[in-house]
């Protein structure tokens, strides 16, 4: 199975992510750990991407295409991959599937999870103190969440008629996420 997991920054993409990868031994490919590993490791790419990713729009198509197709190729992950932040614009999602029929795959399940912006103000300032992400102050996020509104939104409705997704709401605790998520995977 092949999921996606959709959220504006700061619903929680990261964590349910990780108890997924945890629970059903899967693969987390997350463009924006992906792409802050660039940036650390002061790559090409890197240098090219920081300045984007700090002013919290989207890095160029082909830079996203080229990290993901890397991992869409490879057998190890084959049909167990999570895509966390990948795609975010309607282009992406046609270059998803596109990626994805070249290696004979298909997406199974889309999660989204829904959050109001007054939670998001809250967890990135808490996740400011613990993970000192650059991207991570108020004026960011909240381009960020704009960002998501405007290019990411109209991708969950392209999924939404191909009857794959699955709303989920991202107010309430971890691990009442974490069961529904199970719940919903389980029957998969
Ligand atoms: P995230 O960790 O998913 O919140 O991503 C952090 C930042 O990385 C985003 O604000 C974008 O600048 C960049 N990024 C992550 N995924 C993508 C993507 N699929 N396309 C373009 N830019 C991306």
């Amino acid at each position: 199975m092949n999921l996606i997991i959709f959220g504006p920054p700061g619903a929680g993409k990261g964590t349910q992510s990780k108890f997924i990868v945890k629970n059903f031994n899967m693969f987390q490919l997350s463009t924006g750990e992906f792409l802050r590993n660039e940036i650390a490791k002061n790559t090409t790419v890197g240098k090219k991407i920081s300045s984007i990713i700090n002013t919290g729009s989207l890095v160029s198509d082909d830079i996203v295409s080229n990290l993901i197709e890397k991992v869409i190729s490879n057998l190890k992950y084959q049909n167990n991959i999570i895509f966390d932040g990948y795609p975010r614009s309607l282009n992406q999602a046609k270059n998803l599937d596109n990626l994805l029929k070249k290696y004979n795959q298909k997406i199974n399940l889309v999660l989204k999870l829904s959050v109001s912006l007054e939670t998001i103000k809250r967890r990135i300032s808490e996740r400011r103190n613990l993970e000192k992400r650059a991207d991570d102050n108020e004026e960011i996020a909240i381009k960020r969440y704009q960002t998501y509104e405007k290019s990411t939104e109209p991708v969950i409705e392209y999924y939404k008629k191909l009857n794959l997704l699955k709303v989920i709401n991202g107010e309430r605790s971890i691990d009442q996420i974490n069961k529904e998520i199970s719940d919903i995977i389980a029957l998969i």
